[in-house]
Order: C-alpha cells, then structure tokens, then sequence
C-alpha cells in the first residue's frame, strides 16, 4: 500500500522546482495532484504529463494564489475535478533581492503577497472542507532565511518568518478538528529560482554548510511527504530545517 493511496493534494507552484519535486513524490505514492502556476506553459502541461505517467489524476491549474478571490475558486473548482482534498501544500514562492537602502515599496509588496497573503488566500480556501471532514494536512514552505534573516532579503525573511507564525496559530485553532498545519524550512536548493546566484557565491555557501553541499528539490520533497501523509499524525505546528545543518536553522 502506497501511503498516499486515495489522497488528493493540492500543491501551489508545482510548475517547477521544490513544487514540481513534491507534486512528483506524492503522486509516486499514489496521490492525485491538482497543482497550479500563473500560466499554462510548456512547463505545466510538462509535469501534468508526468503526473499522469505515474498512475494518478492530475490536472494543472492558472492561478494566483495571492489573490483572495482567484485561490478560493481554484479550491472549488479542484473540489469539483477531485471530489475531495486531504493535504495543502503552500510552495508557491518569489524573491525580489535588494539592500534595504534600495528596495522598493513594489518588490515589499510583491514578496509578501505572493509568499505569505497566498498561504492566508489558500489556507482560507480549504479550511471550510477539512474542518467539515476532521482531517487534513497544511504544509506551508517557509525558509531557513525566515529564521537566521539574510543579506538583501528583508522582505524575502520577513514573509517566510510569517509563514512560521501563521503555522503556529492555524495548528492551535485547527488542532481540535485533525487538521495539521506544519512547516519545511528548506536551505540552499538548487532550483530555477537560487540558478542566477553567481557561481562564486554558491562556492561560499555551500563550504559553510555541514553537509558541504546545496539539497535538491527532492530532499524537500521527502519532507513534505512526512508531514503530509500518517508518518506524522502526532505532529503539528512544527517546523522542519532541510538545510544540511546550516548555521541559524
Ligand atoms: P521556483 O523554481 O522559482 O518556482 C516557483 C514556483 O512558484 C513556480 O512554479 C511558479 O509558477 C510559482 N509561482 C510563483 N508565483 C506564483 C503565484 N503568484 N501564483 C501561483 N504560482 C506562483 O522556486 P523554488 O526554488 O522551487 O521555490 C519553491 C518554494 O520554496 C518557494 O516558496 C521558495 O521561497 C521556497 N524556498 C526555496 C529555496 C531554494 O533554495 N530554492 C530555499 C528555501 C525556500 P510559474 O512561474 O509557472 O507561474
């Protein structure tokens, strides 16, 4: 038995990346996927295939998710092709890098609406279903930069620490009802969205992490999958570093 089997999931920005990496792990163990991204690209159409390919129904959606109004239709309409949802995974994520001396109320405002209003906009979404059925796993993707800060990322930090406090207080309301609100907070991951990193600097941050190297997308992955599946009935309100020991995690 796999330990999804039956499960549907929905995962935001699985175009590519972490998203992809988690929407791909869950579907091996039998989940079906309703995932989105703001286009209906090569990309998605891409991993749609791949879904498809590994036995489960999988279906890519357009959405911003930090729109209020587009992600609860998003949820409804996933309901309708799904005819259930058990697990949320709030991945969707954008960095806008710039020196506080020189960052812009727009690249502000843009992080925080794409990385931490989409996870209110989402968790809004589907808290009437889990609550009505008494179970149900969140896993939000938050950021070892939402707890040790970085250079440059003021509103990158500042959107996945409030991701940790929203966790904190969904997992106390939604406790009483079996739904689990949980994060991953992944490290340096080699993705489209760390690819523009100046190879010099990667050199540095990858000497200064214990395991010596950047994590892939599928190491995250395997962490969402313990928190959105039984493995993990126990915890809530967690937070989990996939950092390879990073200093500040
Ligand atoms: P990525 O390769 O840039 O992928 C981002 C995904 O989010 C894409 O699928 C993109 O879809 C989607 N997306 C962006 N804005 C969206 C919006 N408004 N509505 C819907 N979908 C949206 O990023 P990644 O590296 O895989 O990161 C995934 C998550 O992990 C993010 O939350 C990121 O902050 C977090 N994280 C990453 C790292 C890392 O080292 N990579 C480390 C810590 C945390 P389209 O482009 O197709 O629209």
């Amino acid at each position: 038995m796999k330990i999804l089997e039956n499960k549907v999931a929905i995962v935001t920005g699985a175009t590519r990346g972490i998203g992809k990496a988690i929407a791909i792990r869950f579907a091996q163990e039998g989940c079906d996927i309703a995932f989105c991204g703001r286009s209906r690209n090569e990309k998605m159409i891409a991993v749609e295939q791949e879904l498809l390919a590994l036995g489960v129904k999988a279906k890519g959606y357009v959405v911003d998710v930090a729109d209020f109004t587009a992600a609860a239709a998003f949820v409804a309409e996933a309901m309708n092709d799904f005819g259930h949802l058990d697990i949320l995974v709030n991945n969707a994520g954008i960095t806008a890098d710039a020196a506080l001396k020189r960052m812009t109320e727009e690249q502000w405002d843009n992080v925080i609406q794409v990385n931490l209003k989409s996870v209110f906009c989402m968790t809004k979404a589907v808290q009437p279903i889990l609550w009505r059925q008494g179970s149900g796993s969140i896993v939000n993707i938050s950021s070892v930069v939402g707890i040790a800060g970085n250079y440059n990322q003021a509103n990158y930090a500042a959107s996945k620490a409030g991701i940790i406090g929203f966790t904190k207080a969904a997992a106390k309301e939604f406790g009483a009802r079996n739904i689990r609100v949980n994060v991953v907070a992944p490290g340096f991951i080699v993705t489209e969205m760390t690819g523009e990193i100046p190879e010099q600097l990667k050199e540095i941050w990858q000497s200064r992490i214990p395991l010596h190297r950047s994590g892939t997308p599928q190491e995250v992955a395997n962490a969402c999958l313990f928190f959105a599946s039984d493995m993990s009935t126990y915890s809530t309100g967690a937070v989990l570093p996939v950092c390879g020991g990073m200093e500040d995690a």
